[in-house]
Formats: C-alpha cells, sequence, structure tokens
C-alpha cells in the first residue's frame, strides 16, 4: 500500500520538508511505496525577510519570489496549487477550493504560516503601514521616501509576531537610514512593544534598549494598541494612553489559520503539538511546523527549516515500520540588523538564553549572504 504524505503549505517550512522527504525517501517514493504532495495557494513562493529591505527600497519583491515548481523536485513530489478549505482528521481528508475530490492522506503536515489580522484594532488599516506583508512593503517604501521630518512610530501590536527582531531591525535601520540622509535631526523615531520589555528574550531586551538610548530611540513598554484614529494620528492605548504620530508602522496582530481552530486541533488557529516530536497533541498522524505550529519559541524560518529537517526523520522512520527517535530542540538563530551596515547574531534552542554577539559590518554581509543563498537552503542544497 502506497503512504500518502501531504504538506500543506509551500513556504519555507513546507518546501525544505518537501525536499528533505524526497531526498530520504527516493527509493521508496521511485518503487511507489510513498507519495509526497505538497499543496500550496499560489504557485509562488514568497521570501519574507525580503520585506524589512524592501521597505528601505534595497530589494523590490520580484526578489522575493521564486516558483515552486523551481524549489521542489518534481520528479519525486506532486505539487498542487490550489487552496486548502478543510481538514477531517477522522476520515484523513482535505477539502480544497478548486478540486471537488479532494485529498486523502495518510500523515499530514500542517505548516500554513501565520496570517495578519489588522481588523482587530480600529483604524490600524486605515492609519497605519506596515512591513510584513508584499504590499505593505512597497507602500511604506513610498511613504519613507517622502518622508523629511516628523514623529515615526513602530508599534508592536500583540504577541506572537513573526520574526521578533525584525520590528527592532526596523527602527535601527530607520535611525541609520535618516542620518544618512541628514534628516535625523527632524524625525523622532518611537519603538512600542507590548510587555514590559523592548522583546520577548530578556537578553535581546537589554541589548535593543542600550542601543534605542544610545541612538536616541523613544522606547514606550506596556504599549497595547487598542485604537487609531488615521485622521486625528493618534494611537490610543488599553492602558489609557495615547501616542501621537506622523507615520504609524504596525506589526499587525497575527492569527493561525481557521482551518486550525475548526478542525478542533488548536485555539487561535496555531496547532498545538509536542515541542519535540512537532506531532499534533488533538489527531494521529498530523504534525506543525513553522509559524502554524504553537510552539515556546520565536516564529521564525530558521525554526521552520529545522523543525523540517525533525519531521522529515520522523516521517521516514514512521513509512519504514521504524520507531522515529529524532526530536527538535527548538534550535533557532537569528541575524538581527542593528543599523545599515551593520548586525549581530544569536542562537539558542527551547529555554535557552542567548549571548547577543558585537554588531560588526561581518554580520550584516553574512545576514545578506544568507539572503541570497535561501533559495539553495529551501531546495535542500546547502
Ligand atoms: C518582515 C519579516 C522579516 C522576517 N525576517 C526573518 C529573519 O530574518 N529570519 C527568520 O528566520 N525569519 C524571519 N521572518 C519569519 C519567517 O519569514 C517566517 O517565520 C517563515 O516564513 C515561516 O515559515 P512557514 O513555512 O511556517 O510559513 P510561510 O513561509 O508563511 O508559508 C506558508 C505558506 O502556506 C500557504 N498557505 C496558507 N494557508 C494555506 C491553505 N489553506 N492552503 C494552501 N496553502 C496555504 C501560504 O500561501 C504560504 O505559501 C520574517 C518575517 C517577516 C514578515
Amino acid at each position: 500500500m502506497t503512504e500518502r504524505i501531504v504538506i500543506v503549505g509551500g513556504g519555507t517550512g513546507g518546501t525544505v520538508l518537501t525536499n528533505r522527504l524526497t531526498d530520504e525517501l527516493a527509493t521508496e517514493i521511485e518503487a511507489g511505496d510513498v507519495e509526497v504532495t505538497l499543496v500550496n495557494d499560489t504557485p509562488e513562493q514568497t521570501y519574507k525577510p525580503a520585506f524589512l529591505y524592501v521597505a528601505f527600497g534595497k530589494k523590490t519583491m520580484h526578489e522575493a519570489r521564486r516558483p515552486l515548481a523551481d524549489l521542489v523536485d518534481l520528479r519525486h513530489a506532486t505539487l498542487v496549487v490550489d487552496r486548502v478549505t478543510g481538514i477531517d482528521t477522522e476520515n484523513k481528508h482535505l477539502t480544497l477550493a478548486k478540486d471537488d475530490g479532494g485529498l486523502d492522506y495518510d500523515h499530514l503536515v500542517l505548516a500554513m504560516g501565520a496570517n495578519l489580522a489588522p481588523d482587530e484594532v480600529p483604524g490600524l488599516k486605515e492609519g497605519g503601514h506596515h512591513f510584513y506583508g508584499p504590499n505593505g512593503a512597497e507602500k511604506l517604501r513610498d511613504a519613507l521616501a517622502g518622508f523629511t521630518e516628523g514623529h515615526i512610530v513602530l508599534s508592536v501590536i500583540g504577541v506572537p509576531h513573526m520574526c521578533p527582531a525584525a520590528p527592532v531591525e526596523f527602527v535601527l535601520m530607520a535611525d541609520a537610514w535618516f542620518r544618512e540622509r541628514g534628516l535625523r535631526d527632524q524625525v523622532e523615531i518611537t519603538y512600542t512593544y507590548p510587555i514590559m520589555r523592548a522583546h520577548g528574550i530578556k537578553s535581546i531586551a537589554e541589548w535593543a534598549t542600550e542601543l534605542f538610548e544610545e541612538r536616541d530611540i523613544n522606547l514606550e513598554t506596556f504599549f497595547n494598541a487598542e485604537e487609531v484614529d488615521p485622521d486625528a494620528k493618534v494611537i490610543t492605548t488599553m492602558e489609557g494612553t495615547e501616542l501621537d504620530y506622523d507615520l504609524l508602522v504596525a506589526i499587525p496582530p497575527h492569527t493561525g489559520s481557521d482551518l486550525v481552530t475548526d478542525a478542533g486541533l488548536g485555539d487561535d488557529g496555531w496547532v498545538e503539538v509536542d515541542k519535540n516530536t512537532l506531532e499534533a497533541k488533538n489527531a494521529d498522524d498530523v504534525y506543525a511546523i513553522g509559524d502554524v505550529a504553537e510552539l515556546p519559541t520565536s516564529k521564525a524560518g530558521s525554526v521552520a527549516h529545522y523543525a523540517a529537517g525533525t519531521v522529515a526523520d520522523r516521517l521516514a522512520s514512521r513509512v519504514r515500520g521504524l520507531v522515529p527517535t529524532e526530536t527538535f530542540d527548538g534550535k533557532t538563530i537569528c541575524f538581527i540588523e542593528s543599523g545599515m551596515d551593520e548586525a549581530t547574531f544569536v542562537e539558542f534552542s527551547y529555554g535557552d538564553e542567548p549571548v547577543v554577539r558585537e554588531p560588526s559590518q561581518l554580520l550584516h554581509w553574512s545576514k545578506l549572504a544568507y539572503n541570497e543563498s535561501y533559495w539553495l537552503t529551501a531546495r535542500g542544497l546547502i
């Protein structure tokens, strides 16, 4: 009998997983014992870390996209471009938007990423910019290009959110960008975060707070935006404070996938999983990797990448009738830009307090080099 492995989501996690599986199980796939199917709702993958650079005019959206057909091995995997509209874990069946027949699976991996939910905050869509999606990043680029004086507020609205370091990077890059243009004296920059420090991880929060002080970036903690008035350009918070802005750059609230909640796999769209095996707690033969998985670490591409390796090994053992032993230790790596030409780097696993390295040009160039080589890592080549 053929074992059918279906992966939903062709972003970082889904692509790396597909390639790891087709590599590890090539013999079984060629013998007809295993089938690997990747389902994504668009024919292309978008590399989200590029959005930060798009906002400053350093990259184009064209450079941030690749056809999925070029990223996966279509001799050993089937690519289905369709939207999954329902998950039935009892009957091991997926419904699809275009294909009435849907898809049956024996092993299912959910890798649908995270969604932005700006509507949760009245006035945010009308009054705020963001760089967490392709259109938002391009609109922000145009707004920044014409911004010569006033108050920029970067407000992180709610946790969890993708790439917890990106908002810190944004204000440090904005500081350097306006200095380069000789406009920094005319531009005030404020960073707000919903909890009692500048970042969820203590060592990164302390590092960022020191840099903010050095670079004259205001920091507001315990700042939870409740409403934005786009005409008056004022943010009102749940804490009862108000903040004026000329340009609001918000990190909108994030949600998981409705499919997850509807299938009883977790609340708010995040799949409840065992943090080491990545197996869903509420259904058999279902795994989740990347942002859609509820894990005690960052929602980051590196986490999706390493988790994909664990699930590939566990699935390979399963289909071979062996007991899976590979586990995920929460490995996360992150380059953090600390200006336009310097960056730092952190590496940690579950429960670790990372050491923040001294920022350097070398680490900045390493981040850019990683971004360029991303498409090779997605293809499993490095
Ligand atoms: C501005 C920004 C900067 C970032 N910088 C970094 C960084 O420097 N380093 C880092 O490690 N991470 C970074 N990240 C985070 C990183 O991009 C994400 O964590 C990563 O993309 C998560 O991978 P994923 O596979 O879980 O989901 P995604 O890459 O988001 O892919 C999900 C895929 O699923 C598809 N999909 C969703 N629902 C369905 C459905 N119902 N049917 C079919 N397909 C569906 C989507 O279209 C998408 O292709 C950044 C993110 C942002 C926004």
